[in-house]
């Protein structure tokens, strides 16, 4: 998967996405239609993200967007996306099954393990092997930059034991939280190959000229996002 810029969507054999910056904000319906007309479809479909580990699919028009922070795209002529500040976006792709899943795991998805979930709906609904899958990481909040309290660190021991260089400490019970790690183990338990998985290695935190923060920005700061679908 070549994650591109929204300026330069990739194409992969039908496969349509961006990666999207601080020149559009997709929390706002304007800059949603901007971006799936560039793309060359009608509309943007995005869950309402609950920080969970709910895979659905997106199989045609929602009513109302459902919550969930993992969709999964066969059906040609849709667009999906999940959005972000700070919190990693992926898109995993299975180019022989022509399936797709756009996933939003921040710490909480990451503990409630929203990205072996979505590995697993892939294997389960559309046949995919984790093997097969590709993967592409969009920008995200590093360690550097990611300080986290003791009931976070807690939660994360828990759910990943075992995984290395998680979390330098910096006293009182906090640390500074490796999240993407944290993923990239649970996608190497989940058996995808890690020379597979791409991600795009911009601070969200750093990069605010080019992305959202909101850990910098707070209320203020929109969304970008990682989008996808299948050529109709
Ligand atoms: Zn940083």
């Amino acid at each position: 998967v070549h994650l591109l810029r929204f300026e330069e969507p990739g194409r992969l054999d039908g496969l349509v996405h961006a990666v999207t910056g601080r020149d559009l904000d997709l929390s706002l319906g304007a800059d949603r239609r901007v971006l799936a007309g560039h793309l060359g479809f009608d509309g943007l479909w995005t869950p309402v993200q609950v920080h969970g580990r709910e895979v659905v699919e997106l199989d045609g028009p929602w009513d109302a967007a459902p919550r969930a922070d993992a969709v999964i795209v066969r059906r040609p002529g849709l667009l999906a996306g999940v959005l972000g500040a700070d919190c990693p976006l992926l898109l995993l792709v299975d180019p022989r099954r022509r399936a797709l899943a756009l996933v939003h795991s921040g710490w909480r998805g990451t503990v409630a393990g929203v990205v072996p979930a979505a590995v697993a709906r892939l294997a389960s609904a559309c046949g995919s092997r984790p093997s097969d899958l590709l993967v592409g990481a969009g920008p995200s909040i590093c360690a550097d930059h990611y300080e986290v309290g003791p009931e976070v660190l807690v939660a994360v021991a828990r759910a990943l034991p075992g995984v290395p260089d998680l979390v330098r400490p910096t006293g009182d019970g906090r640390g500074l939280l490796d999240l993407w790690r944290a993923i990239a183990a649970q996608l190497g338990r989940a058996g995808v190959d890690p020379a597979r998985v791409e991600r795009l290695d911009t601070c969200t935190w750093e990069a605010t000229d080019a992305v959202y923060s909101h850990r910098r920005e707070g209320g203020r700061a929109g969304r970008h996002a990682i989008v996808a679908g299948w050529a109709g």
